[in-house]
């Protein structure tokens, strides 16, 4: 064991191996990315464990993903054995639910509670506002839920929101008091339905153990050592809960509490987390250790020097030395694109090239990006060329929630007896339809043998539809009527543009001051784009078409991925994208980072506002940082939102990167090389510093980006920096459908065809679905398996 504990120490440099070693007060870590924080935490507890100073029973880490849990729980298994299965290895949210499983009797809730995601507890606050007899357009729910979620962040319960908003005593205004009105409400209801929503989780555990001192005293003698990784991002809820369960001050003898963490990639404060909690650490253990780690593991000397350059700017930080024995590397390439499409296309080739000159596979590549809805354009052409790849931490485009509503609509428009879809859209947005109604409809459809929306134009015969339910299901219906004939003469842009509109849906999601809505605008605005796009490459296609297009792309999507059992070549593994808040902690060989653009990242919204931008130029270093050999950045002059192309200028962040460290392989797009604007990324960001963070939409407190108009034809209004481009696209512009092979070129294929592929080589088609430009074959190409592949899109040729 001693041996097994000593190798443990090796490969740890002096400052890690103090960390590992230290004992007898609570430890602060703090250091760049990529020093071997989380590295010295498992090193730290396996250690602990081999020498016998704790068992595995005793240990609490606390990771911000159940990703990083399983992989530290991983590590330790493997340098300790199988006992460390009896560690606590998990998020917050999970040690609160075992906690408050094993104590639920103290708390008077029944050991089988719910626990409310964010879907359930709306639906819940919406029936608290019916109940209250609240206008859902002055209290919109969203805005509701958001508010009592950072109330419960902060630990302030319902009673003592009401004592400090003057609710209580009559003095708040009417907003603090409805809002105070419906918390009371809702954690009533919440505890009458055995339930916890989210931030109660970590709420009622810290009352818990604030209100029993036994049972805190009971944890407290339990975990010996207790472990927390990124806690820059801990909110206020979460730091006390550590605090109690550490027990500084009340227990004697306190567990050792290490924390690790880097206040330059706080990237959280929206959701509560703040860096207070790291840079008041040695305020609050006055006995505390500070251990700074400086040599950078992960990167090369480029990369970091380009992180540095660009985190440096903020105010108010301590300056840190971060250094590297890796070499400077390769230098950075940097590409300016004319648009996301030839951005997405530039970031494919790059990839097949390292593969085929540095052997770099799909697995060692990540693509970050600033919001969800940029992954569409590099997914359509990831999938075009045939890279396999996953979407991590969120869900693929077209499988979206905001996204599948807004196609069954569209469905529902183009066919009024599509029953699954027609019934999706029923209550969406919500109408106050109850499922009593959507009973009785169905059962007169049943026994009238027709569809479910014809039933809708006939609901006088609809025996015992209370009053309450006609009035909206004849507004739904009428709804429909109305989309149905703007589609006869319409395009599929402006139909979606009516649909979101009339419906309400867009107005909803605006007015929620909910992070994930606005990322939802987004998506909506993307799928905008690709409407408009259709348009423009198919003028003649109506709806249905459009329809069909947009169902072979997300049908496309459903390939599996190859470590679901799928058939993609598995060696080679998949290119992993995702938006850069959910890269912190990670690393991989090869990043592209994407989108730098002032307006896109930093984002749109953060532009007017300092503390909003110093968290946006974290996000930056947080990207940069994840990369270990080779990192390029993009930005694209164009991009499409609600079929507005915008220009954006470069990102302010790219101003702050030496010259030296960025190979520009592209320095200006070919629009702004025509317009002579000159100086290419330098020159276009000050260019439209007078229109930055002018413009706001107005609506939500947290001034959406998008669109103002959602109009075909109208003028093209946008908000924040983004600069209308008068003209549509030009000629050369790619557009969805083209690409490396046209339309037209399509091969035809028949069953028993022989094919190459470019990628996956000889193949046999075994089947053919569709046709023209929508054709998709199914092709077995032996030991790569059988791939679906649309054939327009794909580099297959006919032998
Ligand atoms: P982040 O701030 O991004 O979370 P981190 O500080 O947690 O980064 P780690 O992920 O622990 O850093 O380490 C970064 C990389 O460096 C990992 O691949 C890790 O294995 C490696 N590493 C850390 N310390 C050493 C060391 N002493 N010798 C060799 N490799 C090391
Ligand atoms: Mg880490």
């Amino acid at each position: 064991a001693r041996a097994r504990a000593d190798a443990l120490l090796e490969g740890l440099n002096p400052q890690q191996r103090e960390a590992v070693l230290h004992a007898g007060s609570p430890l602060l870590i703090v250091a760049g990315a990529g020093s071997g924080k989380t590295r010295v935490l498992t090193h730290r507890i396996a250690h602990k464990l081999a020498t016998h100073q704790v068992r595995p029973g005793e240990v609490l880490a606390i990771t911000f993903t159940n990703k990083a849990a399983g992989e530290m729980r991983e590590r330790v298994e493997q340098i300790v054995g199988p006992a460390a299965r009896a560690m606590w290895v998990s998020t917050f949210h999970s040690a609160c639910v075992r906690i408050l499983r094993r104590e639920h009797e103290t708390l008077g809730l029944r050991s089988t509670f719910s626990i409310y995601d964010a879907a359930d507890s709306q639906r819940l606050l919406t029936l608290v506002g019916r109940e209250l007899d609240l206008d859902p357009k002055k209290f919109p729910v969203k805005g509701l839920a958001h508010r009592i979620s950072n109330l419960k962040d902060e630990l302030v319960d319902p009673e003592a929101y009401a004592r400090s908003s003057g609710a209580s005593a009559g003095e708040a205004n009417q907003f603090d008091e409805v809002l105070s009105a419906v918390y009371t409400r809702y954690q009533q209801r919440l505890r009458a339905a055995n339930a916890l929503d989210f931030d109660d989780l970590i709420m009622t555990t810290v009352n818990l153990l604030q209100a029993f001192p036994q049972v805190a005293e009971h944890y407290r003698r339990r975990f010996r050592q207790i472990l927390v990784d990124e806690y820059q991002d801990t909110n206020h809820a979460q730091y006390v809960l550590v605090r109690e369960l550490v027990g500084a001050h009340e227990s004697a003898t306190p567990g050792e509490l290490t924390v690790v963490g880097d206040a330059d990639q706080s990237i959280y404060a929206f959701r509560g987390a703040t860096i207070r909690n790291i840079l008041e650490f040695e305020a609050d253990y006055p006995d505390a250790r500070t251990i700074l780690l400086e040599q950078n593991y992960r990167s090369t000397q480029t990369i970091l020097t380009a992180a540095n350059a660009v985190i440096s700017k903020n105010p108010g930080r301590k300056e840190k030395r971060l250094w590297t024995a890796a070499g400077a590397g390769p230098q950075i390439v940097g590409y300016v694109a004319d648009n996301e499409h030839e951005e997405a296309r530039f970031v494919a080739e790059e990839i097949d090239r390292l593969g085929d000159d540095h052997d770099v596979r799909p697995a060692d590549v990540a693509i970050f990006y600033r919001t969800n809805a940029q992954s569409r354009a590099l997914e359509e052409v990831l999938i075009r060329v045939g890279l396999p790849y996953k979407v991590v931490g969120g869900t693929r485009f077209y499988e979206r929630r905001e996204i599948k509503d807004a196609i069954a609509y569209l469905r529902a428009i183009v066919n009024p007896d599509d029953d699954v879809n027609v019934r999706r859209i029923l209550n969406v947005p919500k109408r106050g339809l109850g499922e009593r109604s959507e009973a009785m409809i169905a059962g007169f459809a049943e026994r009238e043998r027709i569809s479910f929306g014809a039933a809708l134009d006939r609901l006088d015969e609809v025996y015992g539809l209370s009053p309450r339910a006609t009035t909206p299901l004849r507004e739904f219906a009428g709804l429909l009527a109305g989309l149905r004939e703007l589609a006869a003469e319409a395009g599929p842009a402006e139909v979606l543009g009516a649909v979101l509109d009339r419906t309400g849906y867009l107005a909803e999601l605006r007015a929620s001051d909910d992070p994930q809505d606005g990322s939802r605008v987004d998506n909506l605005a993307e799928l905008h784009a690709v409407a408009t796009e259709f348009e423009q490459s198919d003028p003649e296609g109506d709806l249905s078409d459009f329809l069909e297009r947009v169902s072979l792309v997300a049908d496309s999507d459903q390939i599996p991925d190859a470590d679901e059992g799928g058939d993609a070549a598995p060696d080679q593994g998949q290119v992993t994208l995702m938006t850069l808040h959910t890269a912190k902690g990670l690393e991989f060989p090869v990043v592209f980072v994407t989108g730098w653009e002032d307006g896109t990242f930093p984002h749109m919204r953060s532009l007017a506002d300092p503390d909003q931008l110093a968290e946006e130029r974290r996000l930056a270093y947080v990207g940069l940082t994840r990369a270990r050999q080779r990192l390029y950045i993009s930005r694209a002059a164009v991009r499409t939102a609600w079929g507005v192309p915008n220009e954006f200028p470069a990102s302010r962040f790219l101003d702050d990167l030496p010259d030296e460290v960025v190979d520009w392989r592209r320095r200006e797009s070919s629009m702004q090389a025509l317009r002579g604007s000159g100086s290419g990324w330098g020159g276009g960001a000050s260019a439209w510093g007078g229109s930055r963070g002018g413009g706001g939409t107005g609506g939500g407190a947290a001034g959406r980006s998008g669109p103002v108009t959602t109009r075909k034809g109208a003028a093209p209004v946008h908000s924040g920096t983004g600069r209308p481009v008068g003209a549509p696209r030009d000629a050369g512009t790619p557009s969805f459908g083209s690409g490396k092979r046209p339309v037209g070129d399509t091969p035809s294929l028949a069953i028993g065809d022989k094919v190459t592929h470019d990628s996956y080589g000889l193949g046999t088609v075994v089947g053919v679905e569709g046709g023209g430009a929508n054709a998709v074959a199914k092709i077995d190409f032996g030991t790569d398996g059988v791939k679906r592949l649309l054939l327009r899109y794909s580099p297959v040729t006919k032998l």
